[in-house]
């Protein structure tokens, strides 16, 4: 699927057309949404969306110094932790495993968002969203949702 956004608030939004199409039944692991783009492309801005949606009332930035942070989602339903995961400054997924990686993915109550997910994919688990955010100019995006 792909879709045109005209300003942050339209990408915030796509979070919820996304939890729509897929919706979470019988996962055995976390719900993983690999997020890729140039920097500045909107990840972060997407993460803010989805978290916002899940009733997450803390200001979500990236977390590019701290790797990763979680999140308790106060609404009540098939999940219970967000982690947002940046791996920006990774060269490959070792970097994570000291944090529990591979715990947190297996956690069916996850939702694990990772931007810069292309350079950790030996850990990504075999199913899992891919969205590509493509800067097209100040205020556009364009979105492909694998
Ligand atoms: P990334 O995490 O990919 O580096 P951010 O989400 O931090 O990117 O930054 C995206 C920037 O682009 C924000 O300043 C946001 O306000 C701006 N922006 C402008 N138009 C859009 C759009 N259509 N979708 C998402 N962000 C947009
Ligand atoms: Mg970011």
């Amino acid at each position: 699927m792909i879709y045109e956004t005209k300003s942050p608030e339209e990408t915030q939004d796509l979070a919820e057309t996304i939890i729509k199409k897929f919706p979470p039944y019988g996962q055995k692991k976390a719900l993983v949404i690999a997020l890729e783009g140039e920097l500045g492309a909107g990840k972060t801005t997407f993460v803010q969306g989805f978290a916002g949606l899940l009733g997450i009332k803390s200001k979500i930035k990236s977390p590019t110094f701290t790797l990763m942070k979680s999140y308790k989602i106060p609404v009540s339903g098939n999940y219970e932790f967000l982690y947002h995961i940046d791996c920006y400054r990774l060269k490959n997924y070792k970097d994570l495993v000291p944090l529990g990686i591979k715990d947190i993915l297996d956690n069916p109550k996850n939702i694990v968002l990772i931007e810069w997910a292309e350079r950790v994919k030996e850990i990504l688990p075999g199913k899992f969203i891919k969205i590509h955010i493509d800067h097209i100019d100040q205020t556009i995006r364009k979105i492909t949702i694998f």
